[in-house]
């Protein structure tokens, strides 16, 4: 489903203009389509109908508290990574019985926090932490479920800075070691072992990377139940990709189907943690074009010129962590002749672009909507040179209403101190 469309000329998110949503809470700012992502998540579920499944929404990719509000209604659960993520599930109705915790550097704090809330599964990283765990959960007289996350060593083939899954890189126990762990796991007084976990990665558009994760994964499973270690569910990570221009990954239903298959005749409830697939093609950036700034033919061999936007790399972060591409789109396209350009911001960084070498006919003051835009967009925003991070609008058939206001310049400052003379 696209929940942005041209209508006589101008772009629409639903039955809302986006030069309306501009000329309303100003630019720059996110727009959300509710029913892009009500559609996401049917399509989710659609492969898995009459089986023992959750869908944990992967909370970094956007932790929005509507957005999260709109998940847990639909009967999803929430993979965090941060103490901070688990508050937000909880603030915005979310099941803490639902809520897998990911992470390799989960904190003292953040344990028993968890511990207090109740949450389905741990995600294990490391030895280390799997001792503190059980020290954690013995303070407070508990027992924590754990899941191990193990490495299985496949090549995501996704880009280097979101693969997780080879065994050189932070995360996960290695495949070699996991069965040592956890029969050790098994034997501590105030650990409870459930599961067995693994992410390999991020923007995948392969079946097969999942389907060989799994394969491996599902060995170890035959091997734990054979000691006795019974594994009663299996997690196998998000890591789903979308398509941001020409990629062409697997749709939700046939990727579900297909994990479905391999775990036929299993009695194993299994739980999935897609973000960027839920998301990610249900927002937009809205930008307003502030200045043009041609390149001189005459002094260059290569002339660039630029159209800078009022949305920066502070905003939409992608592009410049990793070179990621978005399609970025005129809401009124113009008639009349395309000149190259590069969009860019106005960050003092040359790292600060949102595209490069975009075909567009533009003048000053035009808007544009830069796409897939809902995932690991505002959830990357910060606050660099001081720029308010930008409003968020949730878009529902012809009604639009702000999910999170626009910061003000004060409140970025407000926690700071110039200390007295002395
Ligand atoms: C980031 C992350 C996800 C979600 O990844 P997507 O590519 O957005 O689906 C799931 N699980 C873990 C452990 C993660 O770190």
């Amino acid at each position: 489903m696209n929940a942005f469309n041209l209508k006589n000329g101008t772009l629409y998110a639903e039955n809302v203009a986006l030069s309306s949503i501009a000329a309303t809470y100003a630019t720059p700012c996110y727009v959300y389509s509710k029913a892009a992502l009500v559609h996401a998540f049917e399509q989710f579920q659609a492969g898995l109908t009459g089986t023992n499944h959750l869908i944990c929404f992967a909370v970094k990719a956007n932790p929005s508290l509507a957005i999260l509000h709109l998940f847990a209604s639909m009967g999803a659960g929430f993979d965090i990574v941060s103490g901070g993520e688990l508050a937000r599930v909880l603030a915005a109705g979310g099941d803490p019985n639902k809520v897998v915790f990911s992470g390799v550097g989960k904190s003292h704090d953040e344990m028993r926090a968890a511990l207090k809330a109740g949450i389905l599964c741990f995600n294990i990283e490391s030895e280390s932490e799997l001792h503190r765990l059980n020290q954690v959960a013995a303070e407070m007289d508990k027992i924590a479920p754990v899941s191990l996350r193990v490495n299985p060593n496949v090549d995501a083939k996704t880009h280097p800075y979101i693969s997780t899954g080879l065994k050189n890189n932070k995360f996960g126990v290695a495949f070699e070691s996991a069965v040592q762990l956890y029969e050790q796991a098994a034997a501590m007084p105030n650990i409870a072992v459930h599961g067995v976990d693994c992410h390999i990665g991020s923007q995948i558009t392969e079946l097969s990377p999942f389907l060989d994760a799994l394969d491996r994964v599902l060995s170890l499973v035959d091997h734990l139940e054979s000691k006795g270690i019974h594994i009663a569910h299996i997690d196998v990570g998000g890591g789903i990709g979308i398509t941001y221009s020409d990629e062409m990954p697997p749709a939700f239903k046939a990727y579900a189907e297909a994990i479905m298959q391999k775990l036929a005749g299993r009695d194993v409830k299994v739980m999935f943690e897609p973000g960027r697939a839920l998301v990610g093609n249900a927002g937009v950036m809205l930008t307003k074009v502030e200045y043009l700034k041609m390149g001189n033919l005459d002094d260059a061999d290569k002339p660039k010129n630029f159209a800078i936007v009022d949305a920066a790399m502070n905003d939409l972060m992608r592009p410049a962590l990793y070179d990621a591409y978005h399609e970025i789109v005129a809401v009124q396209p113009r008639e009349g002749k395309t000149q190259t350009y590069e969009i860019v911001g106005p960050v003092c960084e040359s790292g600060d672009f949102l595209g490069h070498d975009r075909a567009l006919a533009l003048e000053e003051g035009d808007l544009l909507a830069v796409k897939s835009a809902g995932a690991y967009g505002m959830s990357m925003a910060s606050n660099y040179n001081t720029r308010p991070r930008a409003a968020e609008i949730m878009v529902d058939g012809d009604q639009h209403y702000v999910i999170r206001a626009r910061e003000k310049v004060e409140d970025l400052f407000a926690l700071e101190i110039v200390p007295e003379p002395r």
